[in-house]
Parts: C-alpha cells; structure tokens; sequence
C-alpha cells in the first residue's frame, strides 16, 4: 500500500525535498526487529557473550534469542537488534518473559527517566496496552517502586495484564479506566508517562494498516484526545514529578503542537528536567518547545521506527496537595495466619512482602507500595497487580500460573521438571508431556531455566496446568 499522498505532500513540504524523499524511501524499507531483555530473568548479566555469539559457562543458553543479534540498542542497556525476525512464538523464553518484543526507538523512554532516580518511586502509564514501555518502567521502579498501568480499552487491558504477569516484576497494577479517573489521584505520581494514541505515521513501515487508517480528520481528533489525557496527567503528577509525552508519530500537530497548547494552559508551572547526553551518531533529533526537551527517531536517520518524546517536570513550587478518591469499595481481605506462612515459603524475601485474599486468591505485594495498591483498588477497576500466588486448600498453595512468572518465586518451594525444546512446545501448546521429568505431585515447569508455569504428576500422569488463555496454538 503506497503512503497517503497528503502525509507524503506534507513531509516534502516540512522537511525539504531531499530530507522528505529520503524518510518517505526509509518506510519502504525493512523494519528492523529488536528485543529487551528482562534483567530480573538473567538476561543482562549473561547476554555479552550470547550476542557476540560467543559461549561459555554465563552464556545464556536461556536466551537463544541472541545468537541471532545485530548489535545493541544504543539508548537501551538491555536492548537488541536482531538479524532477522524469529519465530518468537515457538521460543520457550519468549513465552517465560525473558524478553519484550519492542521496538528500538520506544526503548527510548527508559534512557530519559535514568534508572537511578526511577527505582522506587510510583510511575504511571496512562496508555499502556500492550505493555512495551509497562514492563521497562517496572524494571526500573524495581521492589520498592510502583508502576500504575491504565488502558482504556478492556480487551486490551487483558492483554497488557497477561503481559504484566509474564513480566513478573510483581510491581505493576493494571487499571481499565478514562484518564480522568487517574487524573483523581492528584499529585500522587511521581512520573506520569503519556504514550498517546496517534495518528500512528511513524509506524508506517511496519504496518500497513496505519497507512489504510490515516487521515487528516483522524489527526484533528488525534491531537485532541492527546490535549485531554495530558491535562488528566498533568493533575496526577506530583511537584518535582516528570511528565513524558511520547507519540509514534511525525505529525507537527501530535507533537510539538501538543507541548505548545500544554504550555499554554499549565504555564509557569512547567519546569525544565534535567538535560541527557544524547549520542550525535544515534540519529536522534534534538529539539526544545519551551521548558520541554524534545526528541525524534525518523528511520531514515535513527535505527528504529518514527517516534517522538519529550520531558518536562512539574515545577516544584507548583503547589496542589496530593489527594486521592474516597475508597469505593473493600477489595483486599486478611489471610489466616497459616495461610500467610505456606504463602511466605514461596517467595525469595517474605520479609519484603505482604499478603491479601482478593475473593479466593491470595496475592503478594511488595511491602513499599501496597497501601498505595489497595488506595488503588478501592477506587478503580484494578483488574490486576501485585503477584497473584493462588489460593491456599488445607495448608498448602495451590499455585497460580503467574506465580511461575514471578521473578521472587523461591524454587525451593516446589520440584523443578526441566523440559527440553520439544517438550516445552507440547507443555505451552497445552498437549500431554512424559511424566519422567516430573517428581510426584506439584512442579514448576522450567526450559532452559526460565519458569513456564506448573504441573501435576499423579502417577504416571501429568496435568498440565498452562492455562488455555495462553496456549500456543500455532503448529
Ligand atoms: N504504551 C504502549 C506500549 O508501549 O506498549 C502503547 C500505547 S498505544 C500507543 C496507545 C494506547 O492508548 C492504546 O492502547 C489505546 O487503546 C489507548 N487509548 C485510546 N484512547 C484513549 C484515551 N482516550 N485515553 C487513554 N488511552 C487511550
């Protein structure tokens, strides 16, 4: 499908010819395939090796992923480029969440929050579906931080909370709400990420359905929607707090034009944020639109697809009590003393954790944020956060799937069936495996020593306890 001649007629225009002609030639060309790894599942410490195709004791056999590397993602530590794109869906690690699929150029907005000021602080991610930029903010929040992420679509919320749970952090709340609900809890962030809905031109080489779904009317709308979740933002964040506003697009209108009506009505209460070191050989173009600092990928000059992001603060001055809704509800219910010590058993710092029953299912937090979690679920749709660990039957847990993903799981808890290749296909397709790998009773199911989920052994059977919502069922 050929570019939308008014998007090609308006970059010839704002470009120049030369410039306009070459990015218009760069979305007919190839996108480039990249992954994150999950630092909590192993992945940073080991991959050096793995990506220059070396072997060696550290070597993650864990993340085949990489033998077929192309280089890393400059601006991302645990960022890489692929050769060519694999079958991600036929990769046990995938399925483990030692990666994200995501694109190189939205990796950028973890090198613009600088992980040390990040970890434990409370980060909200206003449009979060399907989780890209969620799981790499989670990363940097670490134990003692928590991100919120929203979407408001719920099917995609589904999505973006089966992500969060392979993710595994354990420090992410998923909530399925408008904006304004988040804008409530005023001045209670202190990062609030917008990764707006847009007219998606920056996506153009990857998929042609933005290409179909473009126009200049969508655009008008676009720009507007943008303008109404920032001001929600804007309520949300903290004084002193960053605000991120990122876009996958090139429109003028989206972009600076957003930062510009936003300058307008927050005035003096925007701030500058602290100035990065951007590598020239990166390709990023650096700009300024008032107190914002701005930055955008084209792929003709940037390895990665059309994207734009800019950071301001909230001034510290900027006044606002921070202030959160009434509690509509009661969620979370105490467990038993019995059930909170088989529920500490599991995890690697019971110390660092606290427990609650959300109808039949126990959860665990980690202890920083879990007054902040349920103040969270009191008010909104939650519809998923913490860890969920399963529900405790006479004494002993019966484990959920997610708990496998959890990266503060205690392997000691429970035997571990560790499963070749094939095998694990046939596990995560849900199909019966051989009950020889299994100890009698209740595993964690494991390939290449990533956590997959669990399984029963009763005898010489084995129930296969993947659920069906994630079952492979390409062949
Ligand atoms: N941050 C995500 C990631 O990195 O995986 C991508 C987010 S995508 C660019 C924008 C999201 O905003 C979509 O999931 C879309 O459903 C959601 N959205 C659409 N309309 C919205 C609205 N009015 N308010 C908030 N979010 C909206």
């Amino acid at each position: 499908m050929a570019l939308p001649a008014k998007f090609s007629e308006r970059v010839l225009r704002d470009l120049g010819e030369a410039e306009g002609a070459a990015l218009c030639a760069a979305l007919d060309t190839e996108p480039p395939v990249s992954v994150r790894l999950n630092p909590a599942k192993g992945g940073v410490a080991a991959e050096p090796g793995a990506a220059q195709g070396q072997s060696g004791p550290d070597a993650p056999a864990a993340l085949a992923v990489l033998r077929n590397a192309d280089g890393r993602v400059p601006w991302c530590g645990e960022g890489y480029y692929l050769a060519a794109r694999p079958q991600f869906t036929l990769d046990s690690d995938f399925h483990a969440g030692a990666y994200y699929v995501q694109e190189a150029a939205s990796q950028f907005v973890g090198y613009l929050l600088g992980g040390v000021e990040t970890a434990g602080k409370r980060i909200l991610d206003l449009c979060a579906a399907p989780g890209g930029k969620t799981t790499l903010y989670a990363s940097l929040a670490g134990p003692d931080g928590l991100v919120v992420a929203n979407e408001i679509d719920r099917r995609r919320a589904q999505v973006l909370a089966d992500n969060v749970r392979k993710w595994g952090t354990g420090n992410i709340a998923v909530t399925a709400c408008e904006p304004r609900l988040l804008g409530d809890f005023e001045a209670w962030f202190d990062v609030v990420a917008v990764d707006a809905p847009c007219s998606g031109e920056g996506m153009f080489r990857k998929d042609m359905q933005a290409r179909g779904e473009w126009s200049e009317n969508n655009v008008k709308v676009c720009a507007a929607r943008q303008d109404a979740i920032l001001r929600e933002a804007w309520r949300a964040l903290k004084p002193g707090g960053k605000l991120l506003y990122s876009t996958c697009t090139f429109n003028r209108d989206e972009d600076e034009g957003a930062l510009e009506r936003m300058l307008a009505w927050a005035g003096a209460e925007l701030a500058e944020a602290e100035d990065i070191t951007v590598d020239r050989a990166w390709g990023i173009a650096c700009g300024r639109v008032g107190v914002f600092r701005t930055y955008r990928f084209y792929p003709h000059r940037a390895r990665g697809e059309g994207f734009f992001a800019a950071v301001a603060r909230k001034a510290f001055d900027a006044g606002g009590r921070s202030r959160t809704p009434r509690a509509r509800r009661t969620v979370f219910a105490a467990v038993d003393k019995a059930s909170a010590a088989e529920l500490r058993r599991w995890v690697r710092s019971p110390g660092r954790m606290c427990f609650a029953a959300v109808g039949d299912t126990c959860y665990g937090y980690y202890a920083a944020q879990a007054e902040a979690v349920k103040t969270l679920a009191e008010a909104l749709p939650v519809i998923y956060a913490g860890v969920a660990m399963g529900q405790v039957f006479k004494g002993r847990l019966r484990p959920d799937p997610a708990l496998a993903f959890f990266c503060g799981l205690e392997r000691e808890a429970v035997p571990v069936a560790e499963l070749g290749g094939d095998e694990a296909l046939r596990y995560l397709r849900k199909q019966e495996v051989p009950a020889e790998a299994f100890a009698e009773g209740m595993n964690l199911v494991c390939a290449r020593g990533h956590a997959l989920g669990f399984a029963k052994r009763i005898g010489n059977r084995v129930n296969n306890m993947y659920p069906n919502s994630l079952r492979i069922i390409k062949q």
